[in-house]
């Protein structure tokens, strides 16, 4: 008999919780990770993100074969096809049974349920434990036992949980059993070793993240010893390096958040108890938004269907203007600070914080765009694409969500331009048209006397106009609900 580990979100082999619940089963383990190219494109993951799972699956092979442990790549069309997959490698194995990770999107929890029931039908063991979160989806929650809906009380109910919880991620490299030894000499590594073959799905690379272990690790590292400190000071200004940059990897989980708070905590040990506006407590709560809006997703099923946390953000009548959607996603919208930001989308697969929100708030509230449709081209070209925190974010920034922007709190993308990229560095970095307007002009490019000879778009909307419109659709919506 073997135990499988079916890996998903979690391309890691140090503290993953499924992979040592496997291991301590005592049954020799094989793992396996199922590429589902038409589910991808069904949930919009970026070409990007598909590349660094790829790359990264070839490390986590190699990091496997080296406790004995041998990696099945396979492909299904989608989803629906995973339970007959896992069921005739259970047959073809001599599985008894199967452990995973708990993944919280709707689809994800669906086909989850399809495995269950299959390997039930077949008198086998499922194991699907928690571990994308530090502290599981359903274990924060209010006096009433609900989930939270704002932020900060969840985030002390989060905190008080989490100081008087062990959370030491656990490595397993002690681990390898002598069942392990076993199945090496039965099988011969070459049985189940093959090469990984190429994902079938049109890729981008995604070479400017590491995908080695140790480099992943370092990157931690050095941002908890030199820049958690200073996160805070300098968080939001896209032109310096002040965040960890950590993301894509949390996303397909080369790394597990609790990694990241562990290392937090042995190098700026007080961070939670002294002063909570030191810089790496404001850190910590960044890494408690991802799991607020993890636990969100887990209890609201309707987040994973496009539909708004805010029911009646249902009627706000949303414009439909091709060419303004054409030029927010080629970074030509005329405001500087916005095509800067889909500029460094579009080339990177990444985006600053900031700009995510500066961004996300001029299509909604100055081009009057359904959110959704922000939110799918976000996913399609994000390296770190993740549901629960890009629907989070887009409702957050459309006014849709819980604990939300206010609909008539609108960010001007030029006062936003001016404060968090004052010298217009990160503009120019991006936008090199703008190289030679002078820093008075250069977040209103357009007010230059000298702008008739910049190649540069005129701002396609009047914000003033726009920003009243888009207070009188939401007004107009709640009346109707
Ligand atoms: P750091 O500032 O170093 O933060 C550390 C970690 O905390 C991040 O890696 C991330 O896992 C988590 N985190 C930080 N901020 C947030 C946040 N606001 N919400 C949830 N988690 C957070 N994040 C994603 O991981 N995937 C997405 O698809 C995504 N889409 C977004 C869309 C919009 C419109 C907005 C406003 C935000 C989105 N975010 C998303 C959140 C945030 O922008 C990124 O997590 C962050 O910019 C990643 O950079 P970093 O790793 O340097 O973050």
């Amino acid at each position: 008999n073997h135990a499988l580990l079916w890996l998903r979100a979690d391309l890691r082999v140090t503290d993953n919780t499924a992979l040592n619940y496997a291991i301590a089963s005592g049954l020799p383990v094989i793992a396996v990770y199922i590429v589902t190219p038409m589910q991808w494109y069904q949930h919009h993951i970026s070409g990007r993100q598909i590349d660094l799972i790829e790359r990264r699956l070839h490390v986590v092979k190699q990091q496997l074969n080296d406790i004995n442990i041998p990696l099945l790549v396979v492909e299904c069309h989608d989803f629906s096809t995973v339970p007959a997959t896992i069921a005739t490698l259970c047959q073809q194995h001599q599985i008894s049974a199967v452990y995973c990770n708990r993944q919280h999107p709707w689809n994800e929890k669906q086909r989850d349920f399809a495995v269950e029931q299959a390997l039930i039908a077949q008198d086998r063991q499922w194991h699907c434990v928690d571990d994308y979160c530090v502290l599981p989806p359903g274990s924060v929650l209010t006096q009433q036992q609900k989930m939270y809906k704002v932020f900060t009380p969840y985030r002390n109910a989060w905190l008080k949980q989490f100081l008087s919880y062990n959370y030491q991620p656990v490595t397993n490299s002690d681990k390898v059993t002598f069942s392990q030894h076993c199945l090496n000499l039965l099988e011969g590594k070459s049985k189940v070793n093959g090469d990984i073959q190429t994902f079938n799905y049109s890729k981008q690379d995604s070479l400017l993240w590491p995908v080695d272990e140790s480099a992943i690790q370092q990157r931690l590292q050095m941002f908890c010893e030199t820049k958690a400190e200073y996160y805070q000071q300098q968080r939001d200004f896209p032109a310096i390096d002040g965040t960890s940059c950590l993301s894509p990897y949390l996303a397909i989980g080369a790394l597990s958040a609790r990694q990241c708070l562990a290392a937090l905590m042995e190098a700026l040990p007080q961070c939670v108890e002294i002063n909570k506006q030191n810089g790496a407590f404001v850190w910590l709560s960044e890494v408690i938004w991802r799991e607020f809006y993890n636990h969100l997703l887990d209890s609201y099923g309707r987040l994973s269907k496009h539909q708004p946390f805010q029911l009646y953000t249902h009627h706000v009548r949303w414009l439909e203007n091709s060419d303004h959607l054409h030029a927010w996603q080629q970074g030509k919208t005329g405001f500087p600070i916005v095509d800067a930001a889909m500029r460094q989308l579009a080339t990177t697969g990444w985006m600053h914080n900031r700009l995510r929100m500066i961004s996300a708030s001029f299509l909604v509230k100055d081009m009057l765009c359904d959110w959704r449709i922000g939110e799918q081209w976000f996913m399609q070209q994000l390296i770190d694409g993740e549901l629960a925190s890009n629907n989070g974010g887009w409702q957050w920034a459309a006014s849709t969500g819980t604990d939300a922007q206010p609909y008539f709190r609108v960010f001007n993308p030029t006062t936003q331009s001016e404060r968090f990229d004052p010298n217009g560095e990160f503009i120019r970095q991006w936008v090199p048209e703008l190289q030679y307007v002078p820093d008075k002009y250069i977040h209103s490019p357009s007010l230059w006397s000298g702008f008739g000879d910049v190649d540069y778009p005129l701002p396609i909307v009047d914000h003033k106009q726009m920003r009243l419109l888009a207070i009188d659709s939401y007004k107009q919506a709640k009346t109707c609900y």
